[in-house]
């Protein structure tokens, strides 16, 4: 079970008898917010910080325990900052900057100097903020009373991001070949990556993916197969073509459980020893949570599995896309996204049919793939760019909508979507922004996901909803 480490400040210049109030405060904080995260995160309460020494002590815990995600502060009352400055540097995890008061209202009757020295956090934050903001440490702030909804729901949102963020300082990503030749935007510094958000990305030789294919059993795949005709509909055939994917899945799966990796890259470039580029073995990896990126591009791969982590537990469906083409109609504009093949199966708004129909690049055999329409709902399109001396993230609002007409002839997956504040800001917002073709699509996160993610890695983010206005494309136009 995660860990979320609750960690209290005070001193010891009131007394005994205020550190006794401070410290049954705070189990009674802890006991409410673990019956309000309960199957989500245990809350774990450490020694409350009266010296310099309680807080390195305390800091070092919650960043030595695998489990910990991250850690939630509070000053009860007022507590000297320079006591927190050498625990602060311990710690390198999520930290929350909680703004609370043990009490919702005001005692007017009976409130006196004792009460006013016990509950002051009014004070103590204020001291504490400022050492967070002298040391430059990325945190976010939560303010509020404590049992409001508006906080808790807040505390939850760092919560998922914390979790998200561990989840990416473990992440290790494959790439069976390189970037698509000539390719710019799928490229990027994989030291950096590693740096700022611990992916560790590494080269796999495709030929040691291809032998763990080759030593696939007919039984595995016949189970692989089951497991196809339950979910899907088989509209083929085909039954090798489908076999063939149902190979590869099981091999990847292996390969994947094997190096500990949770998101993979390939590309139609290099698929040496393969019969197809894999289909429904990518939508249905995808499908559970594996990143994957097309084309080489790592990056989209392992963000895609940093925010399907982020929105687990959450409604909605979140994952890899492709812009492809648009609907111009003056004042309707729709893009229409999708890829060759590797569509997420989360996406799948009707039963996916599995089809086998031929690729147009690549030089391989007919690929089985998914192909279904998508989901609807209010989203975010998320995509990440190396700009040379740091990484960027551009996050539009956008509105996943029903198709207006049906496809019968396209062989691919597909969502449809409207930009937002219109197609015009919206995309020319994205193209000064150096956005990707390749970006994350969720219907689960909302922009404040994503600016809470970047705040705590230090990412530089552009947004792009209804709030862009035409002044805010010359700004960009001149970054
Ligand atoms: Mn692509």
């Amino acid at each position: 079970m995660d860990k979320l480490y609750f960690v209290v400040g005070s001193q010891d210049l009131y007394g005994d008898e205020c550190l006794k109030h401070v410290a049954a405060d705070a189990a009674e904080m802890t006991r409410f917010f673990n019956e309000q995260f309960k199957g989500v995160c245990e809350v774990v309460l450490l020694p409350t910080v009266i010296n310099s020494e309680t807080c390195i002590a305390d800091m070092r815990k919650a960043q030595c325990d695998e489990d910990c995600i991250g850690v939630m502060t509070w000053m009860h009352t007022f507590s000297p900052a320079k006591m927190w400055i050498k625990g602060l540097q311990e710690l390198r995890k999520p930290l929350l900057h909680l703004h609370t008061q043990a009490n919702e209202k005001l005692p007017y009757d009976s409130i006196d100097m004792d009460f006013m020295n016990l509950n002051q956090s009014a004070h103590g934050d204020r001291e504490y903020g400022f050492i967070l903001a002298r040391m430059h440490i990325r945190h976010q702030v939560v303010a509020g009373y404590y049992r409001h909804q508006k906080v808790l729901e807040e505390i939850r949102r760092f919560i998922d991001v914390a979790r998200a963020i561990n989840f990416s300082r473990h992440l290790k990503v494959a790439s069976f070949g390189n970037s698509m030749r000539e390719v710019a935007v799928t490229d990027g510094d994989r030291v950096e990556s590693q740096i700022v958000y611990g992916w560790e990305c590494n080269y796999f030789a495709l030929g040691d993916l291809v032998d763990i294919i080759n030593a696939v059993t007919d039984k595995e795949i016949d189970k692989k197969m089951d497991e196809y005709k339950s979910k899907y509909v088989m509209k083929t055939d085909r039954i090798d073509s489908v076999r063939e994917q149902a190979r590869y899945e099981v091999a990847l799966d292996k390969f994947l459980a094997q190096n500990k990796v949770g998101a993979f890259a390939d590309t139609f470039q290099d698929l040496h020893g393969m019969k197809q580029l894999p289909g429904i073995a990518a939508q249905n990896l995808m499908g559970r949570g594996i990143g994957f990126g097309p084309e080489g591009d790592y990056k989209t791969s392992a963000l895609s599995a940093v925010f399907m982590n982020l929105a687990k537990g959450r409604k909605g469906h979140t994952g890899f896309i492709e812009d492809y083409t648009y609907d111009l109609t003056e004042g309707k504009e729709l893009e229409l996204a999708s890829h060759m093949l590797e569509v997420p199966v989360d996406f799948a708004a009707t039963k996916p049919e599995i089809q086998v129909l031929p690729l147009g690049i690549g030089g391989k055999e007919d690929p089985a793939r998914l192909v279904f329409d998508g989901v609807q709902g209010d989203g975010i399109q998320v995509s990440m760019v190396d700009m040379g001396d740091h990484y960027r993230i551009v996050c539009a609002d956008i509105e996943l909508v029903k198709q207006p007409k049906p496809m019968p002839k396209l062989p691919v997956a597909r969502i449809m979507f409207r930009h937002k504040p219109n197609f015009s800001i919206g995309t020319a917002g994205w193209c000064y922004a150096g956005g990707a073709h390749h970006s994350v699509v969720s219907t689960a996160l909302d922009r404040r996901d994503v600016e809470l993610f970047c705040k705590l890695t230090g990412t530089e983010l552009i947004t792009i909803g209804d709030d862009t206005t035409e002044a805010d494309l010359m700004k960009l136009s001149n970054r």
